[in-house]
């Protein structure tokens, strides 16, 4: 067999044929030529037969490693002249617009980043975590599921931090499907607004119910006209403070370590505002645990804010007064189950995968790692596709 078949054979790469293939210590780099005549712009539909004219400099892609060797893929590239994007360098059905991986290559990285730590992924595929910021954003842009706005009854609207220094993403959660559909840099009003902006009137008059924070930013646009005329607005009153606090303060008892259990007895026998603050925590959970009756929840919900406002702590004086305040939406929120227990598994998983994210410089590509690994999107590894791709010709 000849090597330019075999390789050929072993790249199945769609669209191409290989012309040559060369072997240097640490790389083999398979010249291909693209099989169809016509031209396609790598940013839509339109393609012709016509070039504009040939690039003077190959292009190249990075593809799965071959054994030990990585593996780049070389093309001539003839450009387009497109109505609509003007002169670009035509579209190839291997790889993604302006990325120097092939498809496959993008799908691996995605995938790893998702269920490996930064510093596995950069070992095993070799690239700068940055690098793997980009493949995630392209990703995304590709594999999202675009219906993913239709057909939300049950959403909530949470911030969490992508980077130190008060750098916030917003993210929507369907709670129906248990899965981020949407997200945007920032953590204020302006960005919610952004969310209901791209949902539209007809979606958002389907909203049932809106749970968010007692953060007045999120409350506000929710209250804004059109935006969630039909939904009723769940409060989750457990404030930010606590969510960060000590795992002494977040925990459920039966889920604390023998070490963390251990603690907590010495706490206890110990007194003072640390246990106070625990028993004040877990008697508001106790409220929401959703076995009680909706006027006993109430009664509950008013005393636990007689005794909280007594205690002389000072983040659950604080807190009474909030409560109070959303006393409706927290109501809301028990009668409707949209409580933070529910949505715990995920909140968790987001919260690792943004401090994942963390050594990302953009935004957008701490929000691409969360919607790969909490979003609707199916990834598939190079070997589960099936051979049919897109832009393939
Ligand atoms: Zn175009």
């Amino acid at each position: 067999m000849r090597v330019t078949t075999a390789f050929n054979r072993l790249l199945a790469l769609p669209g191409t044929t290989v012309r040559d293939v060369s072997f240097e210590p640490a790389q083999i780099t398979v010249t291909v030529a693209l099989r169809r005549r016509r031209l396609a712009c790598a940013d839509c539909s339109h393609s012709s037969r016509a070039r504009y004219d040939t690039r003077t400099v190959d292009s190249s892609w990075r593809h799965l490693d071959l054994g030990r060797l990585r593996l780049v893929v070389r093309a001539k590239l003839r450009r387009i002249d497109c109505p609509t994007h003007g002169v670009r360098t035509e579209g190839v059905p291997f790889a993604r617009v302006e990325s120097g991986f092939t498809r496959d290559f993008e799908d691996l990285v995605a995938w790893l980043a998702t269920r490996m730590d930064k510093t596995a992924v950069r070992r095993l595929v070799r690239v700068a975590w940055q690098t793997v910021g980009a493949i995630c954003a392209r990703v995304v842009t590709d594999q999202l599921d675009p219906g993913r706005l239709e057909e939300l009854f049950e959403v909530g609207i949470d911030e969490v931090s992508w980077r130190k220094g008060h750098r916030y993403l917003t993210l929507v959660t369907d709670h129906g499907t248990g899965k981020v559909v949407w997200g945007a840099q920032g953590k204020d009003t302006a960005t919610c607004d952004q969310f209901f902006a791209e949902l539209g009137a007809d979606r958002a008059a389907k909203l049932a119910a809106v749970s968010t924070d007692m953060g007045a930013a999120y409350l506000k646009s929710v209250a804004k006209p059109g935006h969630a005329p039909n939904a009723t607005v769940c409060i989750d009153p457990f404030p930010k403070q606590f969510k960060g606090a000590r795992w002494v303060l977040l925990k459920r008892p039966e889920r604390l370590t023998d070490t963390q259990a251990a603690t907590l007895r010495k706490l206890r026998r110990h007194g003072g505002a640390a246990w106070r603050a625990y028993g004040l925590k877990e008697a508001l959970r106790a409220v929401f645990a959703g076995d009680l009756t909706p006027s006993e929840t109430t009664e509950l919900l008013d005393r636990w804010c007689v005794k909280a406002a007594r205690s002389r702590l000072e983040p659950f004086v604080k807190l009474t007064g909030t409560v109070r305040t959303h006393r409706e939406g927290i109501l809301a929120a028990i009668r409707l189950g949209i409580n933070n227990a529910r949505v715990e598994a995920l909140n968790n998983k987001v919260r690792l995968i943004t401090r994942r994210a963390y050594g990302f410089h953009s935004a957008q590509a701490a929000l691409a790692l969360v919607m790969l690994a909490c979003g609707p999107i199916t990834l598939r590894l190079p070997y589960e596709q099936t051979h049919v791709r897109p832009h393939s010709v």
